[in-house]
């Protein structure tokens, strides 16, 4: 079964539909969570996961924030203003989408969830230390999270007390073996210095991990995050990948 990885997409269409088209066909695709926010195409961007066949959507931190499920108090003043922008622009029915979403689904051999096993929608995995604890709150092969907007593997410890973190862009090839925690990366905000939309494909026959990355039109993106009077910052870190 070949499956679609993607994660963190923050209401930026076309890098989703430049994601969508490289991936090609595909038996499932898995979202991470992270539909809105920051970006200009919040509703657009809900309808076209909405209609993916064979979809499995976790709901992650910024669509929690967009229904008013969590304060926004400790998100910057930037990321602040571009959620209140959301909270008002999404449909109703896009609400609706969002509210039923799981914080965290167990697919036979893969546990998913935004953040971490241990609490899905906030808990940043941004180093061994905390990758290391997460693998106690998992019982699957493989746990998918994102979240940091990273593409990095971990390697379960293994009774060395520290899981091995592996850039994406360092493997050596794309086997994977249990148990390891997988980051795809971020679709619509990447943030390892590489402007290009991230997103994985996931093999569970082979158990194989292939990491891609795709170009879209970032300065259309920018142009639209201006003309609505969004932060002028979220535009500038898309063509730096920050
Ligand atoms: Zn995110």
């Amino acid at each position: 079964m070949r499956v679609l990885v993607v994660s963190d997409i923050h209401a930026n269409l076309p890098a989703l539909e430049a994601v969508l088209a490289a991936a090609g066909p595909v038996d499932a695709t898995w979202c991470l969570g992270d539909l809105v926010g920051y970006g200009p195409y919040p509703n657009e961007c809900v309808e076209r996961i909405r209609d993916i066949p064979n979809l499995t959507c976790l709901l992650g931190n910024h669509d929690a924030a967009a229904l008013g499920y969590i304060g926004i108090d400790n998100f910057n003043l930037d990321a602040r203003a571009s959620m209140v922008w959301s909270q008002n622009t999404l449909s109703e029915a896009s609400k609706q989408y969002l509210a039923q979403l799981p914080e965290q689904v167990v697919k036979e051999r893969v546990t998913l969830a935004h953040g971490s096993p241990r609490n899905p929608v906030w808990e940043y995995i941004l180093e061994s230390r905390t990758a290391t604890s997460n693998f106690d709150y998992f019982t699957t092969d493989y746990c998918l999270v994102g979240h940091t907007h990273l593409p990095i593997l971990y390697m379960d410890p293994n009774g060395t007390g520290h899981a091995r973190p592996i850039l994406a862009a360092d493997r050596e090839n794309n086997r994977v073996t249990p148990r390891m925690i997988l980051n795809p990366g971020s679709v619509g905000q990447p943030r390892d210095r590489d402007s290009r939309a991230s997103f994985a494909i996931f093999d569970l026959a082979e158990d194989r991990w292939d990491h891609y990355r795709v170009e879209y039109n970032v300065a259309g993106v920018q142009q639209q995050i201006i003309a609505l009077g969004l932060p002028v910052r979220h535009a500038i870190r898309l063509s730096e990948g920050w």
